[in-house]
């Protein structure tokens, strides 16, 4: 074996000798834009979000535009976003919800903040919601699905929206880590009854905190409104412009403040680059590996409108898994995997321990107790092996706004050689 190709973990050279940079994608791209922004609004004193003509408004009119939906309100964090969609497609007590086991615990989360109930599916090779589990998991009480484009690549949406359809459920796309993906030709988000994005820090584009709902829906739109403000019709009473055809109800407030709105704004801006560089940098890295690789890529059901964020390779066994992170990192490239040392990766169903023991904050033991609940789902740590399976053959790379092309390439040599080393 040549000098250059002992691995580094058995004392060759490392591939990357400088660490790679570290980052993530809106918090990286701030600059004298976001803070001239904010500057300019703290001076204007007007942080209330009904303001007529508000940096809030604009944000939502712009984004709608760039989603291509008729409706977009935002919100102070993804998860609000996604309990208003839940809510304003009729989910509530008594009704289950189908999420995927691999997401952020803030989706299974929200479904229970609707008073409703997570059931929790298996993902297949595209590392989103597995279509056949989805069906499988179908009961009498099923009202809606949540797909989840996880780490900007969109999940198969075809499928999963043939099988809503038969079985008449509601569809609330969480992009919250997908903000601006497309799944042919159209955002995702809008191919359901609602979208949602999370703007918070470790997101595409960021408003440190932040979210938006958003669909074509006028009735949606409307009861989306009323769950993210209890006061939306006293505040609008006296606004002649404002007119709703549905009835409001009292829920929580999920508004946001004009400082999260211009900043949103002004990040919204930036996400033509922030992707076209993610998108580079995957092509990069991909275009870079041996096509004698001895593992397999996720699907991508469609590559045009993967964000670009990761690229995600599956091994043979777990062993070889964690044999190839331990190599990888010696030749200076962290890859995630569901085994990191002493960090659990929280987007795995299993270390959602407060939903798997059914946690409620109240005796009543709702929402799982709930008197108008009569299904009977239950939890284990391995209820979905193949979730646990094919995220446990997983080497997740990201890829971020401070990297170059460079960086991208020297990932996979990386992996060239240790899949060279190690793969079979
Ligand atoms: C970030 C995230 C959320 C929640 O967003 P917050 O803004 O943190 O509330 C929901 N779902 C997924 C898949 C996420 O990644």
């Amino acid at each position: 074996m040549a000098n250059g190709d002992k691995l580094a973990i058995d004392g060759g050279t490392p591939v990357v000798s400088e660490p790679l940079p570290a980052g993530v994608s809106g918090p990286s791209v701030v600059d004298e834009e976001e803070i001239s922004a904010i500057t300019d609004l703290l001076r204007s004193q007007g942080l209330f979000r009904y303001r007529h003509g508000g940096q809030t408004a604009q944000f939502e009119a712009e984004a709608a535009e760039f989603l291509g939906v008729e409706h977009a309100l935002m919100v102070n964090s993804g998860t609000s976003a996604l309990i208003c969609a839940l809510t304003a497609v009729g989910v509530g007590p008594g009704d289950e919800v189908i999420v995927p086991g691999y997401t952020y615990i803030a989706t299974a989360a929200a479904v229970i903040a609707t008073g409703a109930v997570p059931v929790i599916a298996e993902i297949d090779e595209s590392l989103g919601l597995d279509p056949k589990d989805l069906e499988a998991k179908i009961t009498p009480y099923t009202k809606a699905v949540v797909p989840v484009h996880m780490r900007g690549v969109p999940a198969r949406l075809d499928d999963i929206l043939e099988v809503a359809k038969k079985h008449g459920l509601k569809v609330v796309e969480d992009c919250c880590q997908c903000v601006g993906g497309s799944y042919k030709g159209q955002r995702v988000g809008s191919y359901g009854d609602a979208g949602a994005w999370s703007l918070n820090y470790y997101k595409t584009i960021s408003s440190g905190e932040g979210g938006l709902v958003y669909t074509n829906d006028r009735d949606v739109f409307e009861r989306a409104c009323f769950t993210a403000d209890p006061g939306l019709p006293m505040w609008t009473k006296t606004d002649a412009s404002v007119e709703w055809r549905n009835e409001s109800f009292p829920r929580q407030t999920y508004r946001p403040s004009e400082v999260l709105g211009s900043m949103a704004r002004v990040q919204l801006g930036k996400i033509g680059d922030i992707l076209a560089h993610q998108r580079a940098l995957k092509a990069a890295f991909l275009g870079e590996l041996d096509e004698s690789g001895s593992y397999s890529h996720q699907h991508v059901d469609d590559p045009d409108g993967d964000t670009g964020v990761s690229a995600s390779v599956i091994v043979h066994d777990k062993d070889l898994a964690i044999g190839y992170e331990h190599a990888l990192k010696a030749e200076g490239v962290t890859v995630g995997t569901i085994y990191n040392d002493g960090f659990p990766d929280r987007h795995i169903y299993s270390y959602w321990d407060t939903i798997l023991a059914k946690r409620s904050p109240h005796p009543s033991g709702y929402p799982w107790k709930d008197p108008s609940y009569k299904g009977n789902v239950e939890y284990s740590e391995d209820m979905c092996p193949r979730t646990l399976d094919i995220l446990g053959r997983s080497l997740r790379f990201d890829f971020n706004m401070n990297m170059t092309e460079e960086h991208a390439r020297l990932m996979a040599r990386a992996l060239n050689k240790v899949d060279a080393a190690l793969g079979s």
